[in-house]
């Protein structure tokens, strides 16, 4: 890959490696805890599963039904497309409310949407005492109920945010539970995943209410991307997501290169899947092929039972498929599968292989780091053979 983005990456890569660090990729000693709150933990997977995919596809209409129940609550929803268009919006509802300084409590998705930069392009201050004005992100929107499910890092941030006159809320289009009920499931499996802990210390749920004096309460509900990767069938799984970074925890990539490489709030084995498509697909198609070894850690531990790193495929193929790739690539992502598909190729003489890999790359590698002298499969079936012999 020849893009500049690329180059970046690498670079970051190489000044990121810690070659002190230990890793632990076994486990992330969820099984006891996980055992111990739920009886049969495979099947708890699959429920939390089957939940999230039905909600992603039918989004266009549980959406509108929550709309509908917020609204009908009391709520107002600011729909937007993404940064520019949710920075316009916030910033006119706090000029129409007179508002001179905000409380913001920082999460992972006030990240992406740079809401502190209201600072930069406002006369609006931010003050973390004030309960004048606040702006939330909460875990997930609640479709049956018109609620917000909140998870708070302390009493007085609670006290604050459900404290508050005007009460701004910021969600992504994907992150929705279908009722209350959900709550219980989701919240024990991302505690035990992103906490070692069985349940969140501080929730609540929140439902504007018509009948409060005041009533003040606005949710942004935010696309910034998404509704890219929904309209890919083959990796709309990935919008299922509930940020756990339980697959960060597991990836040998991520280990050892962390955060820095990706150069974004988003990092590890989802975002290898999910940035080509919510950022573009020119400065981040590299991740589907540098940043992720195939091993299945992240399949494997996922517990909304993401498929990462059969995604990652999928983009590779995508990729392939729809001409992304330079022509370079291109070139010899094409002669390899000529061989690469045929057995009898793969089994050729090794100095055979030597040279038409030379001839492919260009380059001046040396025969003794290519091909060894016999193929795995070779070894297989010798292997095989004998231990045949023997019985
Ligand atoms: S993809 Fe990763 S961060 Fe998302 S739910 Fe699965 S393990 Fe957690």
């Amino acid at each position: 890959m020849n893009s500049s983005s690329y180059k970046n990456y690498l670079l970051d890569c190489k000044k990121s490696i810690n070659k002190d660090k230990k890793i632990n990729l076994c486990s992330i000693e969820t099984t006891d805890l996980s055992l111990d709150v739920f009886r049969n933990f495979d099947k708890v997977k699959q429920l939390a599963s089957n939940i999230r995919y039905k909600f992603i596809n039918e989004i266009d209409k549980n959406l509108i039904i929550f709309d509908k129940n917020f609204t009908e609550n009391g709520g107002n929803i600011h729909w937007c497309i993404a940064y520019d268009d949710f920075m316009e919006k916030l910033l006119r509802l706090l000029d129409k409310e007179n508002i001179k300084s905000t409380n913001i409590f920082s999460s992972m998705f006030t990240e992406e949407l740079g809401v502190e930069t209201i600072k930069d392009e406002s006369d609006i201050k931010i003050n973390p005492k004030t309960n004048d004005s606040i702006i939330f992100a909460p875990q997930f929107g609640i479709i049956n109920s018109g609620s917000l499910f909140l998870n708070f890092n302390s009493a007085y941030d609670m006290e604050l945010v459900l404290g508050s006159k005007l009460k701004i809320f910021v969600l992504p289009i994907n992150d929705f539970l279908f009722k209350i009920e959900d709550i219980e499931i989701f919240s024990h499996l991302y505690s035990i995943y992103k906490n070692k802990i069985d349940y969140p210390y501080l929730t609540s749920v929140y439902t504007p209410s018509p009948l409060e004096k005041d009533n003040n309460v606005h949710l942004f509900l935010v696309d910034n991307g998404r509704s890219n990767i929904l309209e890919n069938k083959d990796i709309r799984k990935a919008l299922t997501c509930i940020h756990c970074d339980a697959c960060k925890k597991v990836c040998p990539v991520y280990n050892i290169i962390g955060d820095k490489p990706y150069d974004n709030i988003f990092s590890g084995p989802i975002a290898n899947v999910i940035l080509p498509f919510t950022e573009n697909i020119e400065s981040y198609k590299h991740l589907a092929f540098s940043s992720c070894t195939l091993c299945g850690n992240c399949s494997k531990i996922c517990p909304v039972n993401i498929p990462v790193s059969e995604l990652i495929i999928s983009n590779k193929h995508y990729f392939f498929e729809n001409k992304y790739m330079d022509i370079q690539d291109n070139r010899l992502t094409k002669n390899l599968s000529k061989t690469l598909l045929f057995r009898n190729k793969m089994n050729a003489k090794k100095f055979i292989k030597n040279l038409k890999i030379k001839m492919l790359l260009n380059s001046s590698i040396t025969e003794k780091y290519i091909f060894t002298k016999s193929t795995f499969n070779q070894q297989y079936q010798i292997n095989n053979n004998n231990e045949s012999n023997k019985n």
